[in-house]
């Protein structure tokens, strides 16, 4: 708690208002949960927003991204490149499609996969290419996409910050790529509490994806539902269980109703601290490289390596006044499952900005004063120091 505004401000919270609840409740009472027409809907919606021709809701990204590289034809064996700057979920996806993550290093300005070092780390065994839009900023699409022509690999898109976000003019989850998955959990600025969702140009792709979201049942329950003879389900091939249900999906339209003015508000939100807080020279705030937008799925800031403070004590600092900040993006080859391998000595730019990040708060309801309240508490630590 802190005694200017006498609470303690969080790094993020959903926006849940009355048309949520308005929604959810509307599918409780009709009797039809899991996915049925408010999935097809939320689907509809979606495609229309980002500009796809599918897309296909599942339980989460991490299912989304599972899907994505099992449709992508990833076999066990294969290797798929990724960045190691990143929620763990992204190579966790790789491993339960049997694959092998190569991690590639980041660009420390963009914190997302660094081009330049795509294909020294391709070998005979490289099939795919996972790529993150980091906290909501695009990759540099075009070049790895040409990379991957070239080399006959696949592209998917971890967009799991990316909503709203554009490239060269078009949001994230148009076709620079075979597929690009999204998430809904809370921390997202689109939340259905869990759920993903995947995008695709391709329409047999986005079939065997509905199929396969589905035990491989090659009839939905909406479409037997609907159907005016007898129809029997086969399962040609082993499918999951990884479903998002219609109270998911109801809250889902509503937040996409909303999600233009949501993103508008980051935008304003992270202007106001960049504003400030790039007048702090141990501090470098976040940058839009040429032809992106950024979503400002986290503000997050890097502290340079020459910094008169440790990232902890910022943190701390904060912590004490009522401020609750994170860590930034996580290294995935820190992590148990990804030790084995001496990746360490690859990866300076990745060992840099995880050490070196934080999150600051950011949330469609934050407001200015708490806002200020924030910035006010970082300059007085860049004071002091
Ligand atoms: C949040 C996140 C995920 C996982 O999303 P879930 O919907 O929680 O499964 C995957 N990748 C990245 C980059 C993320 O930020």
């Amino acid at each position: 708690m802190n005694t200017v505004l006498n609470r303690t401000v969080p790094v993020a919270r959903p926006s849940f208002g009355a048309a949520e609840e308005q929604a959810v409740l509307e599918v409780l009472r009709s009797g039809w949960v899991s996915q049925g027409p408010r999935v097809a809907e939320f689907e509809r919606r979606f495609a229309q927003f980002v500009g796809a021709r599918e897309a296909v809701a599942v339980s989460s990204c991490t299912t989304a991204l599972h899907l994505a590289l099992i449709a992508a034809g990833v076999k066990p064996g294969d290797e798929v490149l990724c960045p190691s700057l990143s929620f763990i979920a992204t190579a966790n996806a790789i491993v339960y499609a049997g694959a092998k993550p190569v991690f590639v290093d980041i660009d420390p300005i963009t914190f997302n996969i660094d081009a330049q070092r795509i294909e020294e780390a391709i070998t005979p065994r490289t099939t795919a290419i996972l790529v993150v839009h980091q906290i909501g900023l695009p990759c540099a699409l075009r070049e790895i996409s040409e990379i991957a022509c070239r080399k006959n690999l696949i592209v998917v898109e971890d967009a799991a910050c990316a909503i709203g976000s554009e490239y060269e003019g078009k949001r994230i989850g148009s076709p620079y790529s075979a597929m690009a998955c999204f998430s809904f959990h809370p921390r997202k600025i689109l939340t259905t509490a869990e759920g993903g969702m995947i995008t695709t140009a391709d329409s047999e792709v986005a079939a065997r994806l509905r199929r396969l979201r589905q035990h491989a049942m090659n009839v939905s329950d909406l479409a037997r539902h609907s159907a005016t003879k007898v129809a029997l389900e086969t399962y040609e091939e082993v499918g999951y269980n990884y479903r998002m249900t219609d109270l998911q999906a109801a809250i889902g339209i509503v937040q996409l109703d909303k999600l233009p003015q949501m993103l508008e508000r980051r935008r304003d939100l992270a202007a106001r601290y960049s504003e400030r807080l790039s007048k702090i020279l141990w501090l470098v705030v976040p940058s839009e490289t040429k032809g992106t937008r950024h979503n400002f799925q986290s503000y997050m800031v890097r502290l340079r390596p020459d910094s008169p403070i440790s990232r902890d004590e910022l943190m701390q600092h904060l912590l004490d006044r009522g401020v609750s900040s994170r860590r930034g993006i996580m290294a995935i080859h820190r992590e148990a499952p990804y030790r084995a391998e001496r990746w360490d000595e690859r990866l300076p730019n990745t060992n840099l900005v995880t050490d070196h990040s934080v999150v600051l708060p950011l949330f469609y309801e934050i407001t200015e004063e708490e806002q200020d309240y924030v910035m006010d508490c970082v300059e007085e630590i860049a004071r002091e120091k």
